[in-house]
């Protein structure tokens, strides 16, 4: 085994995770692959989750907030473009929360097509809509929420020669199942629960068929539940039915209909696990704790799945492994960052060192 980490090898090891999984994904030697080199993100142990529950629980965080656009949309975008780039397509349409507007936007222009993102006016993070700006979307704002949006695409993507790459194009989960095989590539196994936030529930049911992809293969020995959270104001799996005017201030999350129920409910089901809400107040909590204690600034729909974990710790067993998915990095929104902090913050100081010092306690 070579031991010595040279500095091209040290940046130039991943490939990006079509060239790293090809033969676990529909490409061929054909496919032109469009990557900004996505996947690979960390496993990072958050040891404070961890005391927080006791029973000697190992809790990870999958921080994919670290992919090239800040969430794990571009693991399923890579797949995406680089698919309809083959099949000649020249322009992508997508409706979005935020995040896939930015991913989409981002991959289609480095394969030279058009990309058209519909989002909801006014409920877009600053920064995810500051992305598709800068990434060359034609953006277009709409007086309507996500659901309203994507009938809308959907309607002009079967009428017109432009591809859908939201995340019922089928290429989007095949990209993000490949977060299951990195985890269990660095445990070693699959872990007990796989904690997760859910909007449209694209990336949990992307997770577990590749947890089931593995386990066949012999990769791992177990499969671990599936704990899909969503927030209170916007929890149709949870209900059970859709919800027409959802709300919660974890936009990326804000969805009252979800394209993949179906599949996120056969997840649930046949992992023996469960879907939960949380409110805004346990999201925000978990936030909190996660850039405090552990140094993780995540977005706040992604803290949903450390909230949802805290909210069922009496269920875990003693010495679980779990793996909390934290979807996108939370500059994406700096707003709620700003609004929802414990930090002491003094504007307006004198620059003296005398005034300095007694503001410091000393
Ligand atoms: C898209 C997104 C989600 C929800 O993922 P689904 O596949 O729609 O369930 C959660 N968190 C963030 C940050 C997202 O961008």
């Amino acid at each position: 085994m070579k031991t010595d980490i040279n500095a091209t090898s040290a940046t130039t090891s991943w490939p990006g995770l079509i060239e790293a999984y090809k033969n676990w994904l529909p490409v061929t030697d054909n496919t032109p692959v469009i990557t900004l080199q996505e996947g690979g993100t960390p496993l990072i142990p958050i040891n404070s989750i961890g005391n927080r529950i006791g029973k000697k629980v190992k809790v990870y965080a999958k921080y994919d907030g670290l992919n090239p656009t800040g969430s794990f949309k571009d693991r399923g975008m890579t797949m995406a473009i680089s698919k309809a780039k083959e099949e000649g397509c020249e322009a992508v349409i997508c409706a979005s929360t935020g995040n896939t507007s930015a991913s989409a936007a981002a991959y289609a222009r480095r394969a030279g097509m058009r990309a058209y993102v519909l989002i909801p006016d006014g409920y877009v993070a600053q920064g995810k809509l500051a992305q598709a700006l800068v990434y060359g979307a034609e953006v277009l704002a709409i007086k309507g929420n996500f659901d309203r949006a994507l009938n809308i695409v959907q309607e002009i993507a079967s009428k017109y020669p432009v591809t859908l790459v939201n995340s019922v194009n089928p290429y989007r989960l095949q990209g993000q199942k490949t977060a299951s095989f990195e985890i269990i590539e660095t445990l070693g196994e699959a872990p007990d629960w796989l904690c997760i936030p859910m909007g449209n529930a694209g990336n949990i049911s992307a997770y577990w068929m590749g947890f089931k992809e593995y386990y066949k293969s012999k990769k791992s020995k177990k499969l671990p539940q599936m704990m899909g959270f969503q927030a209170s104001g916007s929890a149709p799996l949870v209900i059970g039915k859709v919800i027409d005017n959802p709300q919660t201030i974890a936009t990326a999350i804000r969805i009252g209909n979800p394209v993949n129920r179906e599949k996120a409910l056969i997840a649930k089901k046949e992992s023996n696990g469960a879907f939960l809400d949380v409110t805004d107040k346990e999201i925000i909590e978990a936030y909190k704790l996660l850039g405090k204690e552990e140094g993780i600034f995540c977005e706040p729909a992604s803290a949903a799945s450390v909230a949802g974990l805290l909210k069922r710790k009496n269920e875990i067993q003693n010495g679980a492994t779990i793996v909390c998915v934290l979807t996108g990095n939370g500059l994406k929104d700096p707003d709620c960052a700003i609004n929802n902090n414990d930090a002491s913050f003094s504007s307006g100081l004198e620059p003296e060192i005398q005034t300095i010092a007694q503001r410091m306690g000393l």
